[in-house]
């Protein structure tokens, strides 16, 4: 067995404790996880972390073999919980999650190579891995605001597939209004019509002037806009939000288990955008999970790779890709790592975050580098290599991959750490939510779940708008109460 690294934080929790959250950047009050999922980004713009992880001996990881999907689930979110939920309401929540996915595995592994496995997380209702985390935040606002009588504007900014999957876990829900802003022109025709054709009267499709990034820059803004919230409490869906991160922590145990974890060892391979997944996958590994690596795979817009490699973390501008929901200039999530590196410590987080306010860039060096690339492997697949790696995995095997998860598997199959270990690369989505990509390297058009058939003549609502906060400010203004 290879040697374990010891996780950076090792805290067992009473059961007793309730769970708090605190800020990165050091200056927000410490929160509860009901707190905590409903303030999204922390006041001083830092992000929620838990204040300390419950640590799982080989034993307890062992015992948890075998569960159906919601009680593995349940196991492992409770002691992130606190008292919102008991264990039978929490078993309920999660059970009733995982019903609209279409495979009874709900995260099914399926085998590439010989020491290779792909973790199919598109069997949601969106066809993408996003579906993970917002049928379960969908779920615990619901629970939260019955509760607490109160309403609330969902606000995020999606490159295609959160605004999708945040739709589908809030459309219809009371108490809640959802409010999605996504670069106009640069999602895919099926992701914008996955948002654009829900007739919920408490949907509201923004297509912004302007890319990712502009997006994401508004929805921040809003988030520190004090009067703006006075109107209605704002909840962030983009992978900032706890919640989500919790509910992705689960299927990294899922695959570990299925390949013999505690005995055995795993890698996962990650197409990485905002850190969010990959970060669930460090929970994970702090949790005793042993993983032996963990491969940040990016496309062209490769600001983690580059950091990795030369430890300068520098803002360029996005270039659309062949896999969109990778196009960002800077990963949020990013941070909550960072703050882990530098041993939790929020003023060194918030310095090197003003740096990058400020410069457009910061720097790592020291401990905090080495131990970036001692416990994560990180590589870039550009289109081209994207479109090969399609090809060949089909010709080589008939799996068609979509063109993240082709970057996911060209970055598993390159890395070279723990090679002694399989690794399961998570396929984030179904190929037929990117059939261009997958027709340019293949020839073939992917055909859409036979439940997704209709989307192509279903009416389309949405709002363009100027890539600007006082346009957003001054709609949602107009359509919420
Ligand atoms: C969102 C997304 C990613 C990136 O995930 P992050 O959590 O932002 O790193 C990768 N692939 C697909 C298909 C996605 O929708």
């Amino acid at each position: 067995m290879a040697e374990q690294r010891v996780p950076l934080i090792k805290k067992k929790l009473l059961l007793a404790d309730t769970m708090h959250y605190l800020s990165t950047r050091g200056h927000a009050p410490k929160l509860n996880f009901e707190e905590a999922v409903l303030a999204g980004l922390a006041g001083d713009g830092g992000l929620y972390v838990p204040e300390s992880l419950p640590y799982l001996e080989p034993p307890e990881i062992a015992a948890l073999a075998g569960l159906p999907y919601p009680e593995l689930a349940a196991r492992i979110m409770t002691p992130f919980m606190g008292e919102m939920l008991d264990e039978a309401e929490l078993l309920a929540l999660l059970g009733a999650c995982y019903v609209p996915f279409r495979h009874r595995a709900v995260a099914p592994l399926k085998q590439l190579g010989p020491n290779h496995w792909l973790m199919e997380l598109f069997h949601g209702p969106t066809l993408a891995f996003k579906d993970f985390a917002l049928q379960f935040l969908g779920r615990v606002l619901a629970h939260i605001l019955a509760t607490r009588g109160e309403r609330v504007l969902v606000l995020g900014a999606t490159s295609g597939d959160t605004g999708s999957a945040a739709i589908a876990g809030c459309s219809g829900l009371p108490h809640v209004d959802v409010a999605i802003l996504y670069p106009h022109g640069r999602v895919s025709d099926i992701q914008r019509r996955q948002m654009t054709t829900v007739t919920d009267a408490n949907v509201h499709c923004l297509a912004i002037d302007g890319d990712f990034d502009d997006c994401q820059r508004i929805v921040k803004a809003l988030f520190l806009d004090r009067a703006f919230q006075e109107r209605r409490r704002l909840v962030a869906v983009n992978s900032i939000n706890w919640a989500r991160i919790l509910a992705q922590v689960v299927y990294y145990f899922h695959a570990a288990l299925s390949l013999g974890a505690p005995a055995q060892a795993v890698r996962f391979s990650v197409p990485t955008g905002n850190f969010g997944d990959i970060y669930a996958g460090w929970i994970a590994r702090q949790m005793g999970l042993p993983i032996a690596d963990l491969i940040i795979a990016s496309n062209r817009n490769d600001i983690l790779t580059r950091c990795y490699h030369s430890g300068i973390y520098g803002m360029e501008g996005v270039t659309p890709s062949l896999s969109p929901s990778m196009d960002i200039q800077v990963s949020s999530n990013f941070e909550r790592l960072l703050f882990d590196l530098h041993d939790r410590d929020s003023a060194a987080t918030a310095a090197l975050m003003e740096s990058l306010r400020q410069n457009g860039s910061f720097m790592l060096s020291g401990r905090p580098l080495t131990r970036l690339r001692e416990h994560f492997s990180a590589v870039m697949a550009d289109d081209k290599t994207t479109l090969s790696v399609i090809r060949d995995v089909r010709q080589q095997t008939g799996e068609i991959l979509d063109p993240h998860t082709a970057v996911g598997v060209y970055a598993a199959n390159t890395a070279t750490r723990a090679r002694e270990w399989p690794v399961v690369t998570l396929a984030t989505a179904h190929p037929a939510k990117f059939p261009d990509a997958v027709m340019q390297a293949t020839g073939h058009r992917p055909a859409l779940p036979a439940h997704l058939k209709s989307l192509g003549e279903l009416p389309e609502r949405y709002t363009r708008l100027a890539g600007d906060a006082n346009a957003v400010k001054s709609h949602l203004a107009s359509v919420i109460s």
